[in-house]
């Protein structure tokens, strides 16, 4: 089973995507993730991927659809994943299914999470993240906070705050968003693979209640 998660910074892909894997077991993979990764370990990739991210721009396509191609041999994958932060670009989307393709499988489901461009950049700024890279899980000092202060409810790591997660990067990560990434949204509608699902307080709606929707309609 191959999903795939849209949505604009902040939306909550990552905890949808993360949830969902757990239940469906099949893993998630995060293009954000492995950039971040790249990044620490100081490889060619993330010192390439870095000039852009901190800038809130998207990494050059070249660049991600390659490590992606790389991501989608790896055995763990081949009974199913989910994509969390990739395609964002209509040339992504087409390289994917083009792989796909070649290696005859199929996109069971787009899964698009909208939510109100005024409550996106605090979500972001209260966005809290574990440092412990086994675990991950994501907090909001705001919408769902961790009970200690700073300590991950989970596993007791330190959480910590994403460098791109500041104002200013965020409404750059915005408008590469809406002009890169948002025409996506209707790629895969046109293919009748999309559900989009609203994610906002304005009508009490999180991450986590998406993730009962779609895990029954998949499951049903
Ligand atoms: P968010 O959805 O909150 O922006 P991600 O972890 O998915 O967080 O992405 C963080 C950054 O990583 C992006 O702002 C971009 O610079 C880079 N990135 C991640 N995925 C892609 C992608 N598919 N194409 C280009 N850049 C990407
Ligand atoms: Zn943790």
């Amino acid at each position: 089973m191959i999903l795939i998660m849209l949505g604009a910074p902040g939306t909550g892909k990552g905890t949808v995507a993360s949830k969902l894997s757990e239940k469906l077991g099949i893993p998630q993979v995060s293009t954000g993730d492995i950039f971040r990764k790249a990044i620490a370990e100081k490889t060619p990739v993330g010192i390439e991927a870095e000039k852009y991210m901190s800038q809130g721009m998207l990494v050059p396509d070249e660049v991600t659809i390659k490590i992606v191609e790389e991501r989608l041999k790896d055995s763990d994958v081949q009974n199913g994943l989910i994509l969390d932060g990739f395609p964002r670009t209509i040339e992504q989307a087409e390289a994917l299914d083009k792989m796909l393709k070649d290696a005859d499988k199929n996109i069971r489901l787009a899964i698009n999470l909208e939510t109100p461009e005024e409550e996106i950049i605090d979500r972001i700024v209260s966005r809290r993240i574990c440092s412990n890279q086994e675990c991950k899980t994501v907090f909001n000092t705001k919408l769902n906070p961790p009970k200690q202060d700073g300590i991950c409810d989970k596993c007791g790591s330190e959480l910590k705050q994403r460098k791109d997660d500041n104002e200013e990067t965020v409404k750059n990560r915005l408008v590469s968003y809406y002009k890169q990434s948002a025409p996506i949204v209707d790629y895969y509608k046109e293919k009748g693979l999309l559900y989009s699902s609203e994610v906002s307080i304005k009508i009490n709606k999180m991450a986590v209640d998406v993730v009962e929707e779609v895990y029954e309609l998949l499951t049903k």
